[in-house]
């Protein structure tokens, strides 16, 4: 009997993919069938159900539970169960009305230009983009990258249920880091593990997060440091650099017994508390008991208040999700305090100060800019220790010296490392 959390919804994990021969067969019935092209947020999307983390969907979503989602955070399909965000699947015009009722059709990825799954469409619907938006998003600013690419999908939203035929690139290119939920919770039970804590990663792990990771041991029985592998907005910093610093910080500085590593193909959407949310649900599915929630998780810009992300657990129903957040604050080094400290704890309030040489000129907090970190980097002189290992230093570098001029301005590093410190 598992000790970990159950799964999302259902007593057991629904992964949607066909395996062997009932694949092959699937995939040859396929060849026949209209093709739909699926975005990579969508096809992100099919391979979460393929998998079961998306459980316990069973394709995309319909007009009822799509309003529902975003009204009432409620899928009417499966009895009023909790659902924050809604997965949906788009078509242009054209196409949608070439498509019969109950028609089966090919998922193609277009990224990889490969067939991915199959679909029994049976449903055809237009959505209000703007309102899915203001709902989901808190805004309809298109300069949002979650709102971007909702008002940039097709106009007719095709549901119903799927066959995932494929894991897309994910399992080659990830190999080692990706892994599916059953996956994850083999490796937890194998160490006795009941209670579990994902650290959501889209950045490199400097030392604030470490920290957070560290805490999050002290409390639980281990640290998932859980990566986002699907593609994320211009400017990030691209997932294989980032699991090879996370990798030479984990290794290093963590005891292997109370950390493992993993990676999802979920594509991050930017929404703040609502993304929140549906980060704890598909942790449910991973076997997590807590899901870390720092600083502007899953935010990006001003859209969101620092702390969103962490209230908006207290406004959910009870219950509704058996994986809890581990609310921490803003994380840093202080060299008054002679350690990591946060918020919460640290009563210095002054800034350190760090010289174009990368030494330490007096102050407290240390909150390197992103444009220092860079040109610290960039001329090779040190970063603050306090800051990041060395190790992770090394590997950003390598990659900072293979961009090109224009395109180092377009990387930003996470904003809690810019110290741009937002009002509270
Ligand atoms: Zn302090």
């Amino acid at each position: 009997m598992s000790k970990l959390v159950p799964p999302y919804g259902s007593p057991e994990l629904k992964p949607l993919l066909l395996e062997g021969q009932a694949n092959r067969e699937e995939a040859a019935k396929a060849q026949g069938l209209k093709k739909i092209p699926l975005t990579s947020r969508e096809t992100s999307d099919l391979v979460m159900m393929g998998i079961g983390a998306f459980t316990p969907l069973d394709g995309f979503m319909g007009k009822d539970d799509w309003q529902s989602c975003c009204d009432d955070y409620k899928l009417p399909s499966k009895k009023g169960l909790f659902w924050p965000i809604p997965i949906t699947l788009s078509a242009d015009e054209d196409l949608a009305k070439s498509i019969r009722q109950a028609e089966e059709v090919a998922l193609w990825d277009t990224e990889t230009d490969a067939l991915v799954g199959t679909m029994k469409v049976d449903e055809k619907y237009m959505i209000d983009k703007e309102h899915e938006c203001k709902q989901v998003f808190r805004t309809n600013d298109p300069r949002h990258p979650g709102v971007q690419k909702v008002m940039e999908q097709g106009p007719v939203n095709l549901a119903g249920p799927v066959k995932v035929l494929s894991e897309s690139y994910f399992p080659k290119e990830f190999k080692g880091i990706y892994q599916r939920p059953a996956d994850a919770r083999k490796l937890f039970a194998d160490r006795g593990w009941s209670t579990v804590a994902t650290l959501q990663l889209r950045n490199p792990m400097h030392n604030s997060h470490a920290y957070l990771a560290w805490i999050a041991i002290e409390v639980c029985d281990g640290v998932y440091v859980h990566q986002s592998l699907g593609k994320l907005k211009p400017g990030d910093i691209p997932a294989d650099v980032r699991v090879k610093a996370i990798d030479a910080l984990v290794n290093k500085y963590f005891r292997k017994e109370r950390v493992i590593q993993g990676g999802h193909p979920f594509e991050m959407r930017y929404a703040g508390p609502r993304e929140a949310l549906l980060h704890a649900t598909f942790r449910q599915n991973y076997g997590c008991s807590h899901l870390i929630v720092g600083r502007d998780h899953a935010g990006v810009g001003d859209y969101y208040g620092p702390f969103d992300s962490q209230k908006i657990f207290n406004e959910i129903p009870p219950g509704a999700l058996a994986t809890k957040p581990l609310c921490l604050d803003w994380t840093f080094y202080c060299y008054e305090c002679g350690s990591m400290a946060s918020m919460k704890t640290c009563p210095h309030e002054s800034k350190a100060v760090i010289d174009g040489n990368g030494n330490y000129k007096g102050g407290a907090r240390l909150l390197l800019s992103g444009s220092l970190l860079r040109k610290l980097m960039s001329e090779g002189k040190p970063v603050p220790a306090e800051f990041s290992k060395p190790e992770v230093i090394a590997i950003l570098k390598q990659y900072y010296d293979t961009l090109q001029e224009e395109d180092k301005v377009e990387v930003k590093l996470h904003r809690a490392a810019t110290g741009e410190m937002k009002p509270r």
